[in-house]
């Protein structure tokens, strides 16, 4: 069973993710502050920490993050408010997998959630994600449909490996070209719908890709 570790010191908030994530069928513990956060992960040893930046007491979310990354790779979403605190997360020496802005739905931490945990499990064979009759395997770079192997082009690959990467989360054009172009390309984001037809065209209705009005698309 999945378990995840909340720490998270307003309880509202707290109760929804736990409510949500309990719905997944995952095992949810909640700690609300950074000192009683650590120990209930250490002692939990859960598969992931969803984890508050702004927390009472003496340590705060990176505090925990940082003493946690001392003896464990333990994949962290942080929760946070203010911009200067993402400055911080995409610093990257906190070690923090992904991070949600608040006020966010419960919805997209779930989302969020299952594209860490997927992305965790990386390392395998078992980095497979199944859709029905079509199977992208994101490890061998190797997508098949009914056990047949669909080629695809370099750019059609990328995209789909984004897409997949990013599970349940509606992601803009924008976002797209910046994950599967990389962010220094430059040209028109409708570059995405071109290749986007494309992956639906080779892998057929079976793919669950849908447009998502007002902002792009989003896979499963
Ligand atoms: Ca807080």
């Amino acid at each position: 069973m999945t378990a995840i570790v909340v720490v998270e010191d307003e309880p509202d908030i707290a109760d929804l993710l736990a409510l949500y994530c309990r719905r997944e069928g995952w095992a949810v513990h909640l700690a609300t502050d950074g000192q009683t956060g650590l120990d209930t992960i250490r002692a939990r040893n859960p598969d992931l920490v969803v984890l508050d930046v702004g927390l009472p007491g003496e340590l705060d979310g990176f505090d925990v993050c940082r003493e946690l990354r001392r003896s464990s790779d333990v994949p962290v979403l942080f929760l946070t408010a203010r911009d200067d605190e993402i400055d911080r997360i995409l610093g990257l020496e906190i070690g923090a997998d992904d991070y949600v802005t608040k006020p966010f739905s419960p919805r997209e931490i779930v989302a969020r959630v299952k594209a860490v945990l997927r992305r965790g499990r990386g390392s395998g064979p078992g980095n497979r994600s199944d859709y029905g009759p079509i199977a992208v395997d994101l490890e061998r770079r190797e997508v098949t449909c009914d056990g047949r192997p669909v080629a695809l082009a370099t750019q059609e690959w990328a995209l789909l490996a984004a897409l997949v990467d990013n599970e349940g989360i509606a992601l803009s054009r924008q976002q797209l070209l910046d994950l599967a172009w990389g962010p220094d390309w430059i040209g028109d984001p409708r570059t995405v719908d071109v290749h986007v037809r494309q992956l639906r065209r080779k892998l057929g209705d079976d793919l669950p890709l849908a447009t998502v009005r007002g902002i792009g698309y989003r896979l499963g």
